[in-house]
């Protein structure tokens, strides 16, 4: 419905004529080497691993998808987490079976954009993958503040205490969220879990800031 309205543009880099160019196709490939390790000031006790900086086509594509309902956007970036959870079950940092909790997102403003972009990511992704299976188990409490403009000590004060796990998830377990910044959301995530007996391996981002 949106081509009715827009003319085609890549969500990347707005080059006209397509929905994903080859160039920030390229930009967003996981290479052999990646997820890699990141050290957010939140340290949430688990490897915290990104695909790469929040920057460029990676941030527009992320950015485009959340906010102006890009929806065609999480097929790119679904395949990118494919490769990086690939990568770490060659790795063994990952093992099957594995449940894929993807992080928390504000009910009301996963509403207005029309679900939640990071659990379309994270089915997707796993529809590849034999052995995991994604729960979004993970939620905000009532009058949780958008984290947008907080410091990273008010955005921990924020969030502590704010995230319920909605359904037992038991065995490994890899939090999966769309930007990493402070790390605070992702320490709370993991402790949540942690507090209900999951056995939390690892954080991955599709993107750190
Ligand atoms: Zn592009």
């Amino acid at each position: 419905m949106l081509d009715l309205v827009l003319p085609l543009q890549c969500g990347g880099c707005g080059a006209a004529g397509t929905r994903w160019c080859p160039i920030c196709a390229r930009e967003l490939a996981v290479r052999p080497d990646e997820p890699h390790v990141v050290t957010p000031r939140v340290d949430p006790g688990v490897p915290v691993l990104s695909l790469g900086r929040y920057a460029g086509s990676r941030r527009r594509a992320i950015v485009a998808l959340k906010e102006h309902g890009r929806a065609d956007l999480a097929a790119p970036l679904a395949e990118a987490l494919t490769t990086a959870l690939s990568n770490l079950l060659t790795w063994n940092v990952l093992d099957t079976p594995l449940t894929v909790v993807p992080a928390p997102t504000r009910r009301s403003a996963a509403r207005r954009r029309g679900g939640d972009p990071i659990t379309r990511i994270a089915d997707k992704a796993a529809t590849g993958l034999p052995g995991l299976t994604v729960r979004p188990a993970l939620h905000l409490k009532a009058f949780t503040r958008d984290s947008v403009g907080l410091s990273s000590a008010d955005r921990q004060r924020n969030i502590a205490g704010r995230i319920r796990v909605s359904t037992p998830v038991g065995g490994a377990v890899i939090v999966v969220d769309d930007v990493v910044t402070t790390g605070a959301t992702a320490a709370e995530s993991v402790r949540a879990l942690q507090t209900r007996g999951a056995d939390v391996l690892a954080v991955l981002a599709l993107a750190h800031a």
